[in-house]
């Protein structure tokens, strides 16, 4: 079972669970209200996250998503409070919100290609036979960049896309340094291949950096990053996309500058990463 840590009197965050592809959760404690991010991927996600809570006095107020997926808004009914989206996952919400999650349907739409059976596994998985799905309006709808100022604690939302999903939004919490990243670094998995494009990543890791953080939260790693981890995870990226743009996609070539690069042998990590943009490269 997943179990609640706290980093400091203002945040909290449940790991995430790999098995159902549960995503990190959090809640920033500020002096007047509490945010939380991101909605889980059932109602007993977002359940056991609220009674985890509890025992520090802890309710939520305001929920901000940090895109549409659906691990990452199933919980939004279950939540029951304002919550914030831009523009686009609201419009992917509203989407969502027509379709059946029974095997059948699930099924037809991995078939169509509209879904993927990652997903759809892990849905059956996390959901079990009774599948009562109810997705909730988001409240507040903003569509580049938005401040919630908590009571000592201010929150920097910002829309930054990226492969992953368009809509993707960063959220900051500017007095503790921590920088949630939602999936935005993750590669576009609703596509033949699962792929990164130089462009994207390039936009996305110049926005990234433009923010003052201490502590990185990917939605799936099991913890959050330290300054020093995020860093050496950014730079393999940057020299991924800087090198696919070298040598045009060629693998075999990407393998031995980056080997020669970083002066060691490439981790399994490394070669998934230039994989994804070799798949990225001829979009
Ligand atoms: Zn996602």
């Amino acid at each position: 079972m997943q179990t609640l840590q706290k980093l400091s009197n203002r945040l909290f965050y449940l790991p995430s669970y790999q098995k159902t592809d549960r995503p990190i959760l959090a809640a920033v404690a500020g002096d007047n209200q509490t945010l939380l991010i991101d909605a889980g991927n059932s109602s007993n996600h977002a359940q056991l996250f609220k009674e985890q809570l509890a025992p520090h006095n802890i309710t939520g107020d305001i929920l901000a998503l940090t895109h549409w997926h659906w691990d990452h808004v199933f919980g939004l009914h279950e939540m029951d409070m304002p919550s914030i989206a831009n523009y686009m996952t609201y419009n992917n919400i509203k989407e969502l919100q027509r379709f059946s999650w029974e095997d059948k349907e699930l099924d037809e739409r991995v078939e169509a290609g509209i879904e993927i059976s990652f997903c759809a596994d892990a849905i059956k998985l996390e959901l079990g036979e009774a599948r009562d799905v109810n997705i909730t309006d988001p409240t507040l709808i903003f569509e580049n960049r938005m401040q919630v100022n908590l009571g000592g604690v201010n929150c920097i939302i910002e829309h930054v896309g990226g492969d992953h999903s368009p809509d993707s939004n960063l959220i900051y919490i500017q007095e503790e340094k921590a920088l949630f990243l939602g999936d935005c670094l993750y590669a576009n998995m609703y596509a033949e291949k699962w792929h990164y494009t130089m462009e994207k990543m390039g936009t996305l890791l110049e926005k990234i950096e433009t923010y003052d953080a201490e502590l990185f939260f990917l939605s799936h790693h099991p913890a959050p990053l330290s300054k020093e981890e995020f860093a050496s995870f950014f730079e393999l990226l940057k020299t991924s996309a800087a090198l696919t743009k070298r040598y045009e996609g060629r693998q075999e070539a990407i393998v031995k500058a980056m080997t020669s690069h970083f002066q060691r042998e490439l981790t399994e990590e490394d070669l998934e990463i230039i994989g994804y943009f070799v798949n990225g490269y001829a979009k």
